[in-house]
């Protein structure tokens, strides 16, 4: 006869407490009715990548949705994989793009909530007071295989459907209580199993929120729970853990859905209601025609410190990841322009059930729009905030006026059709850089249909008659009457009927001016850049164009 309660106190001297014990530390949540809580269970072993933030956002929305909560919790039991700053990475990554959580890890040494502590190896007490249950109800056993056993173990099953520690490959399911005995007093290493219970010719079923209804064989492998070093498996710290803090929902990566037939058993195995589960499959990039994943090694855009780099504001980021999340967002935002994302009805059963596809192009567009509606103080604020840690130059420039630079970036924006230029802060300095000399190098390069000759005359004509003092439309009367003169119609209309008339249009009038001025063909208004510049400044400009052209 097995004295469980002898080798679980043979195993685990060190245990005091019991399990109703903790339970009553992390009592139910009082919540109101249908509250979510949900939790981003990341390891620290690298950058955070975007499929994480995606995975957060998800997490955090429907917590918001339904006045729940959101938890961070770092699970750290690798430690070898483990990178230095891999905590500060997730929280700072989170945080910079409004995902940070409601409770849990909320810094490098800052923890809120009363269902801590939420960093695993902090936990390590927790665990073992389940495991030592487990072992006292005969649920778990200590294993004392070595790599090379399980290594033969893992050569025997070569021909089995299914690989692990089960049936007749399970040694240590069986030894006696004086071998087990023997052997802990005797120092041997030691892991402890699960004893399972499962049998491969029953089916488990669970409604995965957004893959549906999922059927698969119970578990019958006795996994690992705790390892030898005394720390737990992900699978045993993911039951305890998602269960004490009164987890109602894990939404994970798809990879874990193979998990799922284990989770259960354990969740049963220590008298735990389940979670539900929504699993998300991987982020897909368009290639050749094919899709593959999101790839952390070939897509720089993988990693979410690209966006901070590039500086792309947590709007966009939001706004875009949105769009991918739930295919009903866009038609949601064209009725509800103006609206905060935070009122979007999200639902986790409206995403992707084959992974969402991520499109550069379209994230860029998304950005260009959400900053076009930034009002020029926000715009200012964040560029400025952005070129401090990435352009200095930059952002010596915009703080040396800010009145300059902010009516620079006010021009064609806080109106109702704003111009969508900027999708991201890296992208400004090159915006606005014929308004800094300091920066600026003129090109006067200019379209085939315009021959310097004719550019020359254009520029004579508007140096005498630009004033600076006038209004929009006297300003655009003065270059369409000077049209004529150089052999070009102010009428468009007029030019498109008999071309073979004229040397150009008005348009073409225009972009010599603008060109002289900017080196560009495309502007916002070019009344307000050279109101900006300042008449000096303008004439300077086309002087220099004009003996360009001449020379
Ligand atoms: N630490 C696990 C991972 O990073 C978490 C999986 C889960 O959310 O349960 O994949
Ligand atoms: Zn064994």
């Amino acid at each position: 006869m097995t004295d469980c309660n002898k080798i679980a106190n043979l195993i685990f001297p060190d245990v005091s407490e019991d399990c109703e014990y903790y339970e009553n530390l992390y009592p139910h949540r009082e919540l109101s009715e249908g509250a979510r809580v949900t939790r981003f269970a990341p390891s620290p072993t690298g950058y955070l990548h975007f499929g994480g933030l995606y995975a957060a956002f998800a997490s955090k929305l429907t917590a918001q949705a339904t006045n729940g909560i959101f938890m961070l919790r770092i699970e750290d039991t690798d430690k070898k994989r483990e990178i230095e700053d891999g905590i500060s990475c997730i929280v700072d990554g989170l945080s910079a793009f409004g995902v940070a959580p409601d409770e849990g890890v909320m810094g490098l040494n800052e923890e809120k909530g009363s269902y801590g502590p939420y960093i695993q190896s902090k936990r390590r007490q927790i665990y073992r007071t389940f495991v030592k249950k487990l072992v006292e109800e005969g649920r778990a056993y200590p294993c004392f295989c070595s790599p090379e056993d399980l290594e033969e173990i893992h050569k025997q099953q070569e021909n089995e459907d299914i690989k692990g520690y089960y049936g007749k490959y399970a040694h240590c399911r069986d030894l006696s209580d004086e071998e087990i005995e023997e052997r802990i007093k005797n120092g041997d290493s030691f892991t402890v199993r699960l004893r399972s219970i499962g049998d491969i010719s029953r089916k488990i079923t669970f409604d995965d929120l957004i893959k549906g209804k999922i059927e698969m064989s119970e578990n019958v492998n006795d996994v690992v729970i705790l390892k030898a070093d005394g720390i737990p498996t992900y699978h045993f710290a993911h039951a305890v853990d998602d269960h004490l803090m009164r987890t109602s929902h894990v939404v994970r990566g798809d990879e874990w859905v193979a998990s799922v037939p284990l989770h259960i058993e354990l969740f049963k195995a220590l008298g735990f209601k389940p979670v539900k589960y929504a699993h998300i499959a991987p982020i897909m990039k368009e290639e050749d025609g094919g899709k593959r994943k999101l790839s952390k090694r070939k897509d720089p855009e993988a990693n979410v410190s690209y966006y901070i780099e590039k500086g792309y504001p947590a709007e966009s980021v939001q706004e875009y990841i949105l769009t991918i999340l739930n295919s009903n967002f866009e038609d949601w935002r064209k009725g509800n322009k103006e609206e905060d994302i935070s009122k979007f009805p999200f639902n986790l059963k409206k995403m992707s059930v084959s992974g969402a596809l991520f499109d550069m192009v379209k994230f860029n567009d998304v950005s260009k729009n959400v900053i076009s509606k930034m009002d020029v103080q926000t715009v200012y604020n964040y560029i400025t905030k952005w070129a401090k840690d990435y352009d200095n130059e930059l952002f010596d420039l915009l703080s040396q006026d800010s009145e300059k630079a902010k009516a620079i970036l006010n021009i064609d924006r806080e109106n109702p059709k704003p111009r969508k230029d900027i999708a991201c802060w890296n992208e400004v300095k090159n915006y606005l850089s014929y308004f800094y000399n300091e920066i600026y190098s003129a090109d006067y390069s200019l379209p085939e249909n315009i021959k310097k000759a004719d550019a020359l005359m254009i520029l004579e004509k508007y140096a005498d008659a630009y004033s600076g003092k006038d209004s929009k439309e006297e300003w655009f009367a003065k270059i369409k009457d000077l049209c004529e003169p150089c052999g070009f119609t102010p009428n468009v209309k007029e030019y498109k009927a008999e071309p073979e008339k004229y040397k150009g249009h008005v348009g073409d009038v225009s972009s010599v001016i603008r060109i002289a001025i900017t080196s560009r063909i495309n502007t916002p208004d070019l009344y307000y850049i050279m109101q900006i510049l300042g008449k000096d400044e303008v004439i300077r400009r086309i002087n220099e164009a004009m003996n360009n052209y001449r020379g």
